[in-house]
């Protein structure tokens, strides 16, 4: 592919977003939450665990812990259980009750409604922050960059970056910031819908005049040799 400039990848990103929005207009956060709070235990919870997942171990959860108090004070040992089948559970359990801990000692329990404070949490970086910023304050402080996010944006030609925060900041400069927190959602939802890691639907892909396919016949000759291997 010819090397794009900025204006016309801004222009082609802008097409993108169309189909997109028509796509899925009501793509959203698919983490079940009532509150700041209920959102950022459970997108501490989402790391290397299916939303779905995260969703029935938070039903109960929620119920159970109100407040950050409550997760602060819990026993360690009875709280990795809840959370056991999250995945990472030890590292889990103690990152949320460290995080709780910090809001109640210097939030008043309440989750603070900015990058800076929020990613002084324990277990909090840039992405729990923007998903939290995004879809529970409506602050569009930057793009939540997840395994699709990233996959997506690579085989867009978006980016050629790999590390997180500059996806973000290479998407950040593609995508107008009040659509900075749909953007990602978009991509997620047409990540999980189409665009799978493994066998990306190109033939009915809403994107496919816009999508220069970077990496995916590599990947499809890969998946093609691994099914092709005989079973032993
Ligand atoms: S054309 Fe293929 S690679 Fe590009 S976004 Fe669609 S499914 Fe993904």
């Amino acid at each position: 592919m010819p090397r794009e400039t900025h204006d016309a990848k801004t222009a082609r990103v802008g097409r993108i977003i169309t189909r997109l929005n028509i796509a899925y207009p009501d793509a959203h956060c698919e983490l079940n939450y009532s509150n700041p709070l209920e959102l950022l235990i459970a997108t501490i919870l989402s790391a290397q665990c299916t939303d779905k997942r995260v969703n029935l171990v938070t039903a109960e959860l929620f119920r159970k812990y109100r407040a950050a108090a409550d997760y602060a004070r819990a026993g360690t040992a009875g709280f990795e259980q809840e959370i056991k089948s999250t995945g990472f559970y030890r590292n889990k359990a103690k990152s949320i009750q460290a995080c709780c801990r910090k809001l109640v000692e210097r939030h008043e329990g309440a989750v603070p409604r900015t990058m800076e404070e929020l990613t002084r949490l324990d277990g909090v970086g840039r992405k729990t922050a923007n998903v939290v910023l995004g879809n529970a304050f409506g602050v569009n402080a930057g793009v939540v960059v997840d395994t699709h996010v990233t996959r997506l944006s690579q085989r867009l030609g978006l980016t050629s970056e790999k590390d997180p925060e500059k996806i973000e900041l290479a998407l950040m400069k593609l995508v107008p910031q009040a659509q900075w927190t749909m953007f990602s959602h978009w991509l997620i939802w047409h990540g999980r819908r189409r665009c799978a890691a493994r066998k990306p639907d190109c033939g009915s892909c809403e994107l496919r005049k816009l999508c220069p396919r970077l990496g995916v016949e590599e990947i499809t000759a890969k998946t093609r040799r691994i099914q092709k291997k005989p079973s032993r």
